[in-house]
């Protein structure tokens, strides 16, 4: 990568001097302007704020989301998002690229540093294409792949028959044992029996931490590729408060948007072997031009998970994720494993005689977010989702702490239980923690 160049053109940047023929400089202002986008389509304008609303009035527990900051959305809402840019860094299709590197750059570097990996794809558009892609850097259709079983916490790209993983690849799925961890030993015979080419660690339901170097050893008795998809944990990472698969995994595949707090979108991180592999199965294999504007916002969200902050924000997550599965437990909900390490719970609902359906539909009722999810060996089975699963990624970001964390879980239990007054409560709790504080002034 050509460095003198990158230097070169960011001093360009700081003069102001960067854009083609006179074009604007950094003091001119940005165009996204929302009272435009009222003036225009009040209709759609009216959408757009009634969901901003909508998320400013939940308790939004949903273990995916967060709130990104002002200044991700506001590179999402730049003018990156008009260009085309196929390719890399120095090696694009198109022209006019020379800024949309430096951002890309910036991306590649925080991300990099961010994680101590050799090498870093921030062109994803989401955590599906990045495990699509580490799929295609590695493996060839019809090759055997060892993953976490879907009703056990996979993900759909896990082997499910709905997804291209499913189709294309023989899947074969490892589980957790009764008390709601992964049984490694299972791992391990599977492994020798079916001799995967890669072992996928990481799932979209499964509150504890991974031992990755168990899955490194086990991938290396049998010659196979380890891929760990880190979607939900990256970003808890990032700020010291989970463990890194980076040491461990050939590659790591994650989403910008869950606990990493960035925009929507995904990431790949690899070491310098497999790294043009892992570009070359990004674009132009699976994906055509990047978007800018997402590659931009995932910069300013890596450089804002580096700082202190942010380590305090992804340390105070799991510590409210703790004590809500705590207290989730004196309201009498089944919790997996008994508890949490990360930002995730997931808790069986049948000892309140409903299953996951219900649950989650009497909390949205009250105005509560939840997912309902699989619980292994429920011995009540009912529509195969027993379980609620939740999260404090965005309720950490709105300032809700230990202080609030059993308030929260007494709210579920009542929303569970049809107390009717339980909205109002929760409408109360909520105002006092405005995700977007300064959002649209004057409206
Ligand atoms: C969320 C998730 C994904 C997919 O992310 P999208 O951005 O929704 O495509 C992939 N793998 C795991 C384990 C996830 O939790």
């Amino acid at each position: 990568m050509p460095v003198a160049e990158t230097a070169q053109t960011s001093a360009r940047v700081r003069t102001g001097r960067a854009a083609p023929s006179g074009g604007p400089s950094a003091a001119t202002p940005m165009p996204a302007d929302f009272a435009a986008l009222r003036r225009q389509d009040p209709e759609l304008a009216g959408v757009l704020l009634a969901e901003l609303d909508r998320q400013s009035s939940c308790l939004q527990l949903l273990a995916g989301e967060n709130f990104t900051s002002a200044a991700v959305l506001a590179a999402l809402g730049s003018p990156l998002a008009n260009k085309y840019a196929e390719g890399y860094p120095g090696h694009r299709h198109h022209a006019g690229c020379e800024l949309v590197d430096l951002a890309e750059r910036l991306a590649v570097e925080r991300a990099t540093a961010l994680f101590g990996a050799a090498h870093a794809n921030v062109q994803p558009y989401s955590g599906s294409s990045a495990v699509l892609a580490s799929y295609a850097a590695l493996l060839v259709p019809g090759d055997t792949v060892l993953a976490t079983a879907l009703p056990h916490g996979g993900h759909l790209t896990h082997g499910s028959r709905a997804n291209f993983s499913g189709r294309w690849f023989q899947f074969v799925g490892y589980g957790t044992d009764r008390d709601g961890l992964i049984d490694y030993d299972q791992v391990r015979d599977l492994a020798r029996k079916h001799r995967p080419k890669a072992i996928v660690c990481g799932a979209t339901a499964y509150p504890r931490h991974l031992d990755y170097a168990a899955f490194r050893e086990i991938a290396d008795d049998v010659g196979a590729y380890l891929i760990a998809d880190a979607a939900h944990t990256l970003g808890l990472v990032a700020g010291g408060a989970a463990p890194s698969p980076v040491p461990y995994a050939d590659v790591v595949c994650a989403t910008t948007h869950k606990t990493l707090r960035g925009p929507r979108g995904g990431l790949i991180l690899c070491g310098e072997p497999l790294a043009q592999r892992v570009d070359r199965a990004v674009y132009p294999f699976s994906q055509g031009g990047p978007h800018m504007h997402a590659i931009a916002a995932k910069a300013a969200a890596f450089a804002e998970a580096a700082t202190p902050a942010f380590s305090e924000y992804a340390h105070q997550v799991v510590a409210n994720a703790r004590l809500l599965a705590e207290a989730l437990c004196a309201e009498g909900l089944d919790v997996v494993t008994g508890g949490t390490d990360t930002h995730l719970i997931t808790a069986g609902v049948g000892p309140l005689d409903i299953d996951g359906r219900t649950a989650r539909g009497r909390c949205a009722a009250a105005g509560i977010l939840v997912d309902k999810c699989p619980i292994p060996y429920d011995p009540r089975p009912a529509d195969g989702c027993t379980g609620i699963r939740l999260g404090t990624a965005a309720v950490t970001t709105q300032g809700l702490g230990e202080r609030e964390m059993p308030q929260v879980a007494g709210l579920i239990g009542r929303a569970l239980r049809e107390d009717r007054d339980t909205g109002a409560d929760v409408a109360e709790l909520v105002r006092r923690f405005p995700p977007y504080p300064d959002a649209y002034p004057g409206r």
